[in-house]
């Protein structure tokens, strides 16, 4: 996985993208980079989807998962969209992005899954935002507490945020 990339894509849309406001209004960047985004009710287990069509992009994302699910569905979908759209037209995931992938997959869609979560990771929880708000806490970043509540203001879960903050090696 090139994380540099990957950084350097999230950085360019961001930049691209005036109001850094938080949370991220992650519908309304997918939606600037002409996405469209429908909500679903999906069954089968299916979190999310992106599809291409004529050149097309639409994200769906299953409406009954809450709002901190759904966000991060839709940034990993857009994450495919950006990183992958010369690959394949058509990816759906199932729940559970964070589980180890399904043993069905092949080495390349287990690279792309995971570059598809560290880039909803990444514009979710922007490098030099999340650092901000955490010199404004001041609260042990080991502890509960804190994570709950970098979590609340970035508007991602606990684990998402648990896992941010290790990979930037904040922990
Ligand atoms: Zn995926």
């Amino acid at each position: 996985m090139n994380l540099k990339l990957i950084n350097s894509n999230v950085n360019a849309i961001l930049r691209g993208f005036q109001d850094m406001t938080l949370p991220i209004d992650i519908e309304k960047i997918a939606k600037a980079r002409g996405v469209e985004i429908v909500p679903f009710p999906m069954t089968d287990g299916v979190s999310g989807m992106l599809a291409i069509q004529e050149g097309k992009a639409t994200i769906g994302y299953n409406q009954s998962e809450g709002k901190l699910r759904s966000r991060f569905t839709i940034a990993h979908e857009l994450g495919h969209y950006e990183l992958h759209k010369d690959k394949s037209h058509l990816f759906v995931d199932k729940q559970f992005i964070y589980r180890s992938q399904s043993s069905g997959d092949t080495p390349d869609k287990k690279v792309m899954e995971q570059e598809a979560n560290y880039f909803a990771s990444a514009i979710l929880m922007p490098t030099s935002l999340l650092r901000r708000e955490i010199d404004k806490i001041d609260i042990d970043l080991r502890s509960e507490e804190a994570i709950d509540k970098l979590a609340r203001i970035f508007q991602v879960s606990p684990t998402a945020m648990t896992v941010r903050i290790s990979s930037l090696g904040l922990l």
